[in-house]
């Protein structure tokens, strides 16, 4: 083409000769997209996730989060699958107020857990996570050396609804992630509301992480998570802190022994250690690992593991009954309007419910 600016008396710019258009930067772009989107069957699934293969197994797992009922199908029947390679694994429930040293702790754990031949899953339940848009337990980014190696599997909190929504599909993603041959799974929990019942009631093992205060620091504590935790240990057991840990060590004991014994039979414990400073980790560790041959050896590890299955099938009922009332469009209509019959005092509250329910029973009849 011919270009005025070329010619020898003009005083501007040049153009240059131009090429063709590529026609796309990357010609595979598009079979990359196709492939991110590909929804396996249920044997290449399974089959993926027994070989171990983290890409299949993550996306297992997205299938698990996903609201969608063909997600949801594919993924129950993966888990069905699943089950009988399942079991196999320690599974450790962590709990502390944001800023304990959870994420610093879980790395450290983490790599001590590795480096003692194992392959570690670390998930989250963070009910929060729907509010925040996010979640910021479980994080790569919070957990810098584990996130780095081959035989860790990090998974952020499924974002999801209610906590017993999200508590499932965290339980389902651990036996996804024992099939796939993780042996050790640690489950993160905020040390904030409800969300501690639901991990407790998934782990063999639940450690409670505290920092050293100011001598009044279990006041703070709900006495419920006290009575849960198979052990408490004390973070941040360094430099000037060592002092203030050993004393917060010795309160926490003090008031352990105002408990009565749990079922287990094993008294729990309390240590000082320094997620940072990597201080004391064995310890943590090896009180873990006790605990675990205690209770295999007098048939409590069983019975949990046993009452625990029994506390899913109902949760998973409750929840499903719960979710089919309230999605039901005739109901939600209904609802609506007994509301507003009980804020305007013509009915009571449960005449209201009565009413309600009574419609609900009537069209699962029809
Ligand atoms: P999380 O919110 O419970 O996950 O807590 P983080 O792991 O994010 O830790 C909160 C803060 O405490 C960070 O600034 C950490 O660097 C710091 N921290 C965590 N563990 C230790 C420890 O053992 N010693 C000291 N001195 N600081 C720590």
């Amino acid at each position: 083409m011919e270009h005025v600016e070329n010619d020898e008396q003009f005083q501007g710019l040049r153009v240059n000769k131009g090429i063709s258009e590529q026609p796309t930067v990357n010609p595979y772009l598009n079979n990359f997209k196709k492939f991110k989107r590909k929804i396996y069957t249920v044997s290449e699934y399974v089959e993926g996730i027994l070989k171990g293969d983290i890409s299949l197994l993550g996306q297992a797992v997205t299938l698990i989060e996903s609201s969608k009922p063909e997600h949801q199908a594919v993924a129950q029947e993966v888990i069905e699958k699943c089950l009988p390679y399942t079991g196999n694994s320690i599974r450790i429930g962590i709990t502390g107020v944001p800023g304990a040293g959870k994420s610093t702790s879980i790395d450290s754990f983490g790599m001590q857990i590795l480096k003692e031949g194992n392959k570690l899953a670390v998930l989250a339940i963070d009910p929060s996570s729907e509010v925040t848009k996010g979640s910021i337990l479980g994080d790569k980014t919070r957990m810098e050396r584990l996130s780095t190696q081959d035989n860790a599997f990090i998974r952020p909190s499924p974002s999801a609804g209610s906590l017993g929504g999200v508590a499932r599909k965290t339980r389902e993603t651990i036996i996804l992630c024992e099939a796939a041959g993780f042996n050790r799974i640690i489950v993160e929990t905020v040390g904030v509301g409800q969300s501690e019942t639901a991990v407790h009631s998934m782990v063999d093992f639940f450690l409670l992480i505290q920092l050293a205060g100011t001598g009044d620091e279990l006041q703070g504590i709900k006495r419920g998570i006290m009575e849960m935790a198979d052990g408490i240990v004390i973070n941040k057991a360094d430099g000037n802190n060592i002092e203030k840990a050993r004393l917060a060590q010795s309160h926490f004991q003090n008031a352990l022994h105002l408990f009565p014994l749990p079922d287990s039979g094993w008294a729990p414990r309390v240590l000082t250690y320094s997620g940072y400073y990597d201080l004391g980790i064995e310890e943590v560790l090896g009180m873990i690992d006790e605990y675990i041959a205690f209770v295999k050896e007098n048939g409590y590890f069983e019975h949990r593991r046993n009452s625990q299955s029994r506390y899913w099938m109902y949760e998973t009922i409750n929840e499903k009954l719960k979710s089919n009332f309230y999605n039901n469009q005739h109901i939600q209509k209904e609802l609506k309007i007994c509301e507003n019959q009980v804020l305007d005092a013509k009915i009571s509250s449960f005449a209201a419910a009565n009413k309600v329910l009574d419609i609900y029973m009537k069209d699962l009849m029809k």
